[in-house]
């Protein structure tokens, strides 16, 4: 179901946005050579207690994961490209970072996520960052009022095809609302002027992520982990965005 959020229910959007964007920060900020990604879940669930936020993800239990999720971040490291769990593991240098966050303050949701090299990095890694953060700047210039989804997935899909990625259609961007994944989707590859078109008030995350090598993955032995087949490391670059009469506004917006 498609819902549209009214100016105020955007303001309150806004102030989980900011949360999760702080959390981003704190996170990105402390991930470094030699820490533990089980030390960055548990930053951002004190950050979370401290709020008096809800996780989206600790009790999060979909079809496609093999137990409810345990953790409050998703910390996908070099050939892992999405719902990473934490793991005990020390980050060691040159690894490529995606953090992905959702919490809910006073019962709204926000989504959102980057990508990080610790240490030295390698140049194609910066190359596959930058190539999400591009698309996540198209898609989201491309969220206005009178335009359609897939204009979207196509801005997103171009920056893709433009350097020879190819985009995996199994995850891409959804609504956000009370809770974190609803309608409508968006896929990260797609058809301009096709689709549901944008109104004011709808409300939900885009988030293009890249694999260097390959647009196919699969799920790691913890049942959640997410991997690209071939080995390759990927990206990821997420915000949640409402649509209004003014443009596109990033919800989850941070400050660095
Ligand atoms: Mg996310």
């Amino acid at each position: 179901m498609i819902e549209l959020r009214t100016p105020s229910e955007i303001v309150e959007l806004q102030t989980a946005g900011a949360f999760v964007g702080r959390v981003l920060e704190a996170t990105r900020d402390a991930a470094a050579v030699g820490v533990n990604t089980l030390e960055l879940d548990a930053l951002a669930h004190d950050m979370i207690r401290a709020e008096g936020a809800e996780s989206c993800y600790i009790d999060y239990h979909p079809s496609f994961g093999a137990s409810p999720f345990g953790k409050v971040i998703c910390i996908s490291v070099n050939d892992a490209v999405l719902h990473g769990l934490p793991h005990d593991y020390v980050l060691q240098d040159g690894d490529l970072v995606s953090l992905d966050f959702a919490a809910s303050v006073n019962g709204w949701v926000s989504d959102s996520a980057l990508s990080i090299v610790v240490g030295t990095p390698r140049p194609e890694d910066l190359k596959i960052i930058e190539l999400t953060e591009v698309a996540l700047a198209a898609g989201i210039a491309a969220a206005t009022v009178g335009n359609k989804i897939g204009d979207i997935s196509a801005a997103i899909g171009d920056v893709a095809h433009a350097s020879r990625i190819k985009v995996n259609m199994d995850f891409g961007g959804h609504g956000v609302g009370r809770v974190m994944h609803g309608d409508p989707h968006i896929p990260n590859d797609g058809r301009a002027h096709r689709g549901l078109p944008l109104r004011a008030g709808l409300v939900f995350a885009v988030e293009p992520w890249f694999m260097l090598g390959t647009d196919k993955i699969y799920t790691d032995a913890d049942g959640w982990t997410l991997r690209s087949r071939d080995g390759s490391r990927g990206a990821h670059s997420e915000h949640t965005i409402a649509i209004t009469e003014d443009g596109p506004l990033v919800l989850s917006a941070r400050s660095s």
